[in-house]
């Protein structure tokens, strides 16, 4: 552990969960080059995290889970993101969506308390695949062409998503599908063992290879009446304070840590023959080292706050859909900002496929394309400060 946690871990609940994720971290970080080198997704990692009971961390507490609050769930993320991002982002996606449904309360109870009994029993895994190659990032309300069709009072789904990150590890896809009988937009829950459900493995990418986001295939999937676990109003979700998606920026910003240690690190132990001591005495290094922490400091004060605001005031949270939007603008740039930072600082070795920096240079661009996109942040804050009386 560094000292960048210690004024983030108020009690003693936080700490102990920081260490617990720590632990796996250090563990995961020595399988990262691995994964990232073959594309494969980190079952193993996913196998640790099970054997820790991790994936019932945000079931609520009368679930059986530990019903977590937003700023513990970024202390883990932002940890087990040090040691391999890829994986933080996945499990993020799954634990997210528990801790947006608990609170959300949109499902019907029994399936909602069903997923919650699977997950703290059997470490069962779900996300959402809601990207599709016409609607771009869902953020902008387009319109699923993936369908949905009511036959012998069961639903018959047809389409194809993309950027389904954890696809081979899943239990349930949750899939987005426009009802053709009313053009309504419904989220329906897919058991990954559904007949004409699979999975096309296009996901070969610059980075967060790990994430295995590839395409689900939906060929005349059948699934039962009650599959049909919510409406989507496209309007309202635009709308909508989404607290924790706040698991991205977290993300990203575990990613930059573990590349500002490692320059920091390299800047200790690098001593060239053509000086008397370590390059971190070189004013020139300490001025990125410096810069470094300052842009991490005002993004993590920043993240931190704001969760815990959300977390305390759960009535102020209708109101918090541009801080959360922002957090997420100034955290993945900076991430990629710092990371291209500790890169200078190492130089021509940071390049090697042997160093970690050149993963942490391609999965920090990944946060730039995960929800919501700068353009829309920048949007949504103009329109705000325009209202403005
Ligand atoms: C690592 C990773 C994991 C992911 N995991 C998941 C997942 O598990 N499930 C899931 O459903 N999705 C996932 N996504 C997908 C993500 O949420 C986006 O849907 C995806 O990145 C596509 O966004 P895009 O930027 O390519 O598309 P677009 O939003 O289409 O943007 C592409 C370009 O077009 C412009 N553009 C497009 N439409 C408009 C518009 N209406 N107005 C203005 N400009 C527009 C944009 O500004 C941008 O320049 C993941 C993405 C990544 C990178």
């Amino acid at each position: 552990m560094n000292e960048l946690y210690h004024l983030f871990l108020r009690t003693e609940r936080e700490q102990q969960l920081q260490q617990r994720a720590w632990e796996l971290s250090e563990q995961f970080r020595t399988r990262a080059a691995q994964h990232d080198e073959q594309a494969t997704f980190p079952f193993d990692n996913f196998a640790d995290l099970k054997e820790a009971g991790f994936l019932s961390l945000t079931v609520p507490k009368e679930y059986g889970g530990e019903g977590i609050s937003l700023y513990e769930f970024l202390l883990v993320q932002e940890t087990i993101a040090q040691g391999d991002g890829a994986t933080s982002l996945s499990l993020g996606w799954h634990l997210g969506i528990i801790m947006n449904l608990a609170e959300q309360q949109k499902w019907p109870r029994a399936v909602f308390e069903g997923i919650c009994k699977e997950i703290v029993e059997d470490q069962i895994l779900l996300n959402s695949a809601h990207s599709e190659a016409a609607t771009g990032s869902p953020a902008r309300g387009g319109k699923p062409e993936t369908t949905a069709e009511k036959k012998n009072g069961r639903w018959r789904i047809s389409g194809r998503k993309t950027f389904t990150s954890l696809a081979p590890a899943l239990d349930y896809f949750i899939v987005s599908a426009t009802i053709k009988e009313t053009g309504e937009v419904g989220n329906f829950l897919v058991p990954k063992t559904a007949p004409g459900l699979r999975i096309a493995e296009t996901w070969n990418t610059l980075g967060m290879r790990g994430t295995r986001s590839d395409d689900l295939i939906l060929d005349e999937v059948e699934v039962e009446e009650e599959a049909l676990v919510e409406f989507i109003h496209a309007s309202k979700a635009k709308g909508q304070a989404q607290g924790w998606l706040l698991h991205i920026p977290a993300c990203y910003l575990g990613i930059a840590m573990a590349a500002r240690n490692e320059a920091i690190e390299f800047a200790k132990t690098y001593e060239p023959n053509s000086l008397s001591h370590p390059i971190a005495e070189v004013p020139e290094v300490r001025r990125k080292i410096a810069q470094i922490d300052l842009e991490l400091m005002t993004a993590r004060h920043f993240m931190y706050a704001v969760a815990d605001q959300w977390d305390r005031d759960p009535a102020k949270r209708p109101e918090m859909k541009e801080e959360l939007a922002a957090v997420k603008y100034v955290a993945t740039n900076t991430a990629v900002h710092v990371v291209d930072l500790a890169m200078r600082i190492v130089g021509g070795q940071s390049l090697f496929t042997s160093n970690p920096l050149q993963r942490y240079y391609r999965d920090v661009r990944a946060g730039l394309y995960n929800p919501p996109a700068d353009d829309i942040t920048l949007s949504i804050l103009a329109n705000r400060a325009l209202r403005e009386k």
